[in-house]
């Protein structure tokens, strides 16, 4: 890759910066307090988590003041700890087009499968009863699979997108659901070596010997297997890249995401450069460390994670594969979490219990609302689930008394919390659309913060800090990116920036986005969290919990410091984080830090002077302010109105094949996290190295050089062709439309499937999606009554997954072209 102005990449960060999202507040000059100084380094206090027990059990309900009873005691804590935390309800009814596998009761499709095509293990088990052995173990290398977000039963839409067997569905399939899944569990069963093919194939019958390799390829290319930090990994020599000089890989910002995909993509041969605003690595990711300057109490640090925080699930989750491999520990979010009113009293614990039934039994009719209106307007109509709770509230007198309804309202300021949003603002059809990908497991801490994967993660790549992109051209030549000093150029670019960014306009494209990634951009919601952090000399508030909520009069302010994280057990110090959510995060920046401290320690005050408690004086507090910094004007995706997780795709597709997108908020399983953004950097990768092996393929085929260098038009006179095409349909039922293989009329090949989803949501009918589906299903499809149990059909039984025309991979573009040729003739 060429820099204009010559310019080496700089070394791993510079030790100071500022976060910019953060402001400090300047104490008084008082020995207690000290000024806060985000210009700190950002180590994390390693030696303070390395004492802390990984996966201490849950600590002994206690209470400031031995009398205080706990509010949580007499409810069920694992329920009440789902609601208290990042987590959002799952109402499987309130999905209307997402579905999850699961595997079948009595024995999996997987335990099938190896009966049917009896692939045997060669592990050294008694003969007896190794039928049910072999089904239990196939079982369960399924729900690792399941865990690590494949469908155990059928192939992923990568998977199909990559086409890794030739045909849909069969006896070869099954073949390589059990091999894929096998690979993924010995990875996962120790994820510090790498899985190589043949201990893959150690358990696996020798003329399954192929679909061994093309599955070990599959998960290895799209870091499903193989990825990380362990030495052993780090050790492998890259593989060798598509093509002599290896493409080169713009990738802009250095968060979870660009840190991942340029990781990857080195180890895939690739030329790789991150450009980044900001003077630091980890974007929303930042650890910062606090320390005391006070004489008083000299040796007092604490790691406060600013931004993300909490690993959400461990199950499956690629950060919990990473800590492993770096030997971090965890520490498991404890369930306990006492809710004090605002005179600090606890909440009595039968109010507690069916205050938040009552809320659970809203969302429930806002569930069966949402149903009935998707059933009853199939052009779709969306409202706010603000409006939709409020509205059954009052109509079933919910809550009425002051305290039972300062209650619900901690628990709709919780909901905000976790979507990052007023729920005025959220879908209500659509807000919870990934809650089936959620990970499953215990909510855990890293010790000493989050900032140490980024200093792993950063180690060792090319970063241009201090380069705010403001333009990304792209051609059939490549890529641009100029920065406010530079000029980089590179082969392909992936933009990482936060949605914020690109709703704000900051960076001009040039020639523009796609309509529909600029309308979907435009949907999409980006909202708002803050916080305030405070170390103070010592713990007074009971270490012990991990968190407690306080409730507040006004409805107005209910997200207002709503929820206190003590981080005591694992950032080395007194610490506790005061989170602002909804309405409140918004107002919260309009203020001074100061006075946003003052009113934090006023609340502390209400909650623990009653006990006898006093709160010392902080001695440095730091508040973010995420929705005015300029690298990402806010804290992350949600559903907004009118938007659904179809635009978490639109984000996703590629642009010409020379821009990439990848960030939590194109990530539609798993957004607004930091697993969600580091996944999306692995899927990009591997999207690039797709590209780029295209790319050479056409170079080395004289008959495809000639159309290839205008990669941008070519594509574009593909989508009117295609447009055309398609107003003569094989079939068309609903805004369903179907063009068969013309070169076969065998029952197993395979139709393109073009859905009109613009129709349904937005009442325009622009925006169309795309599958694969096979021909004998297509019948079966247009038999059906209405397009919501199509759209269920296709994605819970065939496994067909709708996606932008650049997602269908070679076989999609290779069926496209028979069809384009057959309708020439
Ligand atoms: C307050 C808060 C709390 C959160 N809590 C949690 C949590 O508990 N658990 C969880 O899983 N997730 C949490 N998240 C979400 C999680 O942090 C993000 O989803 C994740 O870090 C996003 O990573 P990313 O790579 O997509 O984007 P980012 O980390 O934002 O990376 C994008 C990079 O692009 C850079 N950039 C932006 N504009 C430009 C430009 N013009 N030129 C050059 N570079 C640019 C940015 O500086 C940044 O480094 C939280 C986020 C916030 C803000």
């Amino acid at each position: 890759m060429d820099m204009e102005e010559g310019n080496e990449a700089q070394p791993p960060p510079p030790p100071q910066e500022a976060p910019e999202a953060a402001e400090p507040v300047p104490m008084d000059q008082d020995e207690d307090q000290a000024a806060a100084d985000p210009m700190e380094d950002e180590a994390a206090g390693g030696d303070a988590a390395a004492a802390v027990d990984p996966m201490e059990d849950d600590a002994p309900t206690s209470s400031p003041t031995p009398s205080a009873p706990s509010a949580t005691a007499a409810v069920d804590d694992s329920t009440v700890a789902r609601k208290r935390r990042r987590r959002k309800k799952q109402f499987p009814g309130m999905i209307p087009t997402a579905g999850v596998r699961v595997l079948r009761a009595s024995s999996s499709s997987a335990a099938t499968a190896a009966h049917l095509t009896g692939i045997p293990r060669r592990r050294g088990r008694p003969p007896t009863n190794s039928h049910v052995r072999q089904a239990r173990e196939l079982d369960s290398e399924a729900l690792i699979a399941l865990a690590a977000g494949f469908p155990a039963d059928t192939l992923s839409e990568d998977e199909v997108a990559a086409v890794v067997i030739p045909t849909i569905g069969g006896t070869e399939q099954a073949n390589y659901l059990v091999v894929r899944n096998h690979i993924l569990a010995l990875w996962r069963s120790n994820p510090l070596s790498p899985v190589s093919s043949n201990a893959a194939l150690a358990a696996i019958r020798t003329e399954h010997a192929p679909l061994v390799a093309v599955a070990h390829s599959f998960l290895s290319d799209h870091a499903y297997i193989n990825f990380g930090l362990a030495p052993s990994i780090l050790s492998l020599p890259p593989s060798p890249p598509p093509s002599l000089p290896p493409p080169s890989v713009l990738i802009v910002g250095a968060g979870f995401a660009g840190l991942a995909a340029a990781r990857h993509l080195m180890s895939l041969g690739f030329k790789v450069a991150i450009v980044e605003g900001r003077l630091r690595p980890g974007g929303r990711v930042f650890t910062k460390t606090m320390r005391s300057t006070a004489a008083d109490y000299p040796d007092i640090a604490a790691a406060a994670d600013l931004g993300g925080s909490v690993l959400t699930g461990i199950n499956g989750n690629p950060l919990g594969v990473i800590a492993r491999q770096l030997g971090f520990p965890l520490h498991k979010v404890r369930d306990k979490c006492p809710l004090y009113l605002p005179n600090g009293s606890e909440v009595n614990s039968d109010m507690d219990a069916r205050v938040e039934a009552a809320f659970n039994q809203l969302l429930d009719k806002v569930c069966q609302l949402r149903q009935v209106v998707a059933d009853s307007f199939p052009h779709g109509v969306d409202v706010s689930l603000g409006m939709a709770l409020e509205a059954f509230r009052a109509a079933h007198g919910v809550a009425a008394e002051p305290e039972e309804r300062m209650l619900l309202d901690w628990h709709l300021a919780n909901l905000e919390y976790a979507n990052a949003a007023p729920l005025a603002d959220l879908s209500m059809a659509f807000w919870d659309q990934d809650d089936p990908y959620e990970m499953g497991g215990d909510h855990c801490f890293i010790p000493g913060g989050n900032s140490q994967f980024v200093r792993a993660l950063a180690d060792g790549i090319p970063i241009f800090y201090g380069q705010n992109v403001r333009r990304i051209q792209y051609g059939c030549d490549g890529v641009m990116v100029y920065t406010e000093k530079q000029t980089f150029r590179g082969d392909m670019a992936l933009c990482t920036v936060p949605l914020g960014v690109l709703k704000k306009g900051d960076i001009d494209f040039v020639p523009e986005l796609p309509a529909q990634k600029r309308e979907a951009i435009q949907r999409l919601g980006f909202g708002l969290l803050n916080k305030v952090v405070i170390l103070f000399p010592f713990d007074f508030w009971d270490g012990r919990i991990d968190t407690f909520g306080h409730l507040t009069e006004d409805s107005a302010q209910r997200g207002e410091f709503f929820l206190f994280y003590s981080y005591s057990s694992v950032s080395g110090g007194p610490l506790l984080v005061a989170l602002v959510a909804g309405e409140s995060a918004i107002e919260f920046e309009k203020k001074s830090p100061m006075e946003n401290v003052e009113k934090v320690l006023e609340t502390l005050r209400k909650i623990f002077s009653p006990k006898g408690i006093e709160v010392p004086n902080p001695l440095q507090a730091i508040c973010t302010r995420w929705g005015t910094d300029r690298f990402t004007y806010g804290s992350y995706s949600y559903v907004a109105i009118g938007s659904s997780g179809d635009d978490y795709d639109i984000l996703a597709e590629s642009v010409a094949d020379r821009i990439f997108f990848a960030g939590e908020a194109t990530n539609r399983r798993y957004p607004a996290t930091m697993h969600g953004a580091l996944l999306s950097g692995y899927r990009e990768a591997a999207n690039i190295v797709r590209a780029a092996r295209k790319r050479a393929n056409k170079v080395d085929s004289p008959e495809k050089t000639d159309v290839n260098f205008e990669v941008k038009d070519t594509d574009k006179d593909d989508n009117i062709d295609l447009d055309d095409l398609f107003r003569t349909p094989d079939a068309a039922f609903g805004g369903f439309s179907v063009l068969h293989d013309p070169s076969t009329s065998e029952p197993d090949s395979t139709s393109l499937l073009r859905v009109g989803i613009g129709a349904r949501k937005l009442g325009s009918g622009s925006l169309f999606l795309y599958g694969l589906i096979m021909r004998k299903n297509v019948a079966e499809l247009a038999a059906m009554e209405g397009d919501e149990q199509r759209l269920s059909t296709l994605y819970r039984d065939f496994g067909t997954k709708l996606l932008g025309l650049d997602g269908l991979g070679h076989t999609g573009e290779s069926l496209i072209s028979r069809i384009k040729a057959a309708s020439k003739k």
